[in-house]
C-alpha cells in the first residue's frame, strides 16, 4: 500500500513518523530514508536511538538544492538521491521492515534529482518487501498520486513563520 503526504502545510514528515510509531505498537518495524536533508540533525534523529532497531532513520541528502547558499553541482545531489534508493533497496531486501518512508522524495522528483519513472520502478521492487510505503514532500508528481492508495494534502492555513517567528527546536526540527 502506498501512502503519499503532500502539500505546502506543515505535518508531512511528522505524520509519517507518527504512523511509524503506531506501527511499532503492532510489533512491526519501520525505516525512514530521507532525501535532500543535509548533515544537520532534527529531534527525531536524536530520539530514534531509543527505538532502534524497530525504527531506523537514514539521511542520504546533501542539503538544500539550489537555494540558501547551495554551491554543490546538481550531479552531486543526483548521486546522493540515487545512493538513497540503493540504500533503501538493500535495507528492505531481506523483508526486515514493514514500513518504508521515503521522506522528501516528492521534492527529489520535482527538483529533477531522480526521474519519477525510477521511483515508480523502485515502488514495484518494494511491493513484496514491505507492507507500506509512505512518500512525503510538497508537490507530489501526478504519477505518484495516481499510484498511491491514500493521499493526504497538508494545506498551509497559517504558520508562525509568516509572522516572522523562527523555526523552533522540538517543533520544527
Ligand atoms: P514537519 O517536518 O514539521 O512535519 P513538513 O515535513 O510538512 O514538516 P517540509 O516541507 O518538509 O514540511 O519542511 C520542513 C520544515 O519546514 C519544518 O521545520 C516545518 O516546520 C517547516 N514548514 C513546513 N511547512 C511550512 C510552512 N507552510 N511555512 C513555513 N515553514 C513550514
Ligand atoms: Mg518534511
Amino acid at each position: 500500500m502506498l501512502l503519499a503526504f503532500t502539500g505546502n502545510g506543515k505535518g508531512k514528515t511528522t505524520a509519517a513518523l507518527g504512523n511509524a510509531l503506531r506501527l511499532l505498537g503492532a510489533g512491526k518495524r519501520a525505516l525512514m530514508v530521507q532525501f535532500i536533508k543535509g548533515p544537520w540533525e532534527s529531534g527525531e534523529h536524536k530520539s530514534v536511538s531509543r527505538l532502534e532497531p524497530d525504527l531506523k532513520i537514514i539521511k542520504t541528502g546533501k542539503g538544500f538544492v539550489g537555494i540558501l547558499g547551495d554551491d554543490l553541482p546538481i550531479e552531486e545531489h543526483k548521486k546522493a538521491a540515487e545512493e538513497g534508493f540503493s540504500i533503501a533497496r538493500k535495507e528492505i531486501a531481506g523483508g526486515k521492515y514493514h514500513l518504508l518512508i521515503l521522506d522528501e522524495v516528492h521534492n527529489a522528483i520535482r527538483l529533477g534529482l531522480v526521474p519519477v519513472s525510477y521511483v515508480l520502478a523502485f515502488l514495484d521492487y518494494a511491493k513484496d518487501k514491505v507492507e507500506y510505503v509512505i512518500t512525503t514532500g510538497r508537490d507530489a508528481a501526478k504519477e505518484i498520486i495516481e499510484r498511491a492508495d491514500l493521499v493526504t494534502e497538508m494545506r498551509d492555513v497559517k504558520h508562525p513563520y509568516q509572522k516572522g517567528v523562527k523555526a523552533k527546536v522540538g517543533l520544527d526540527f
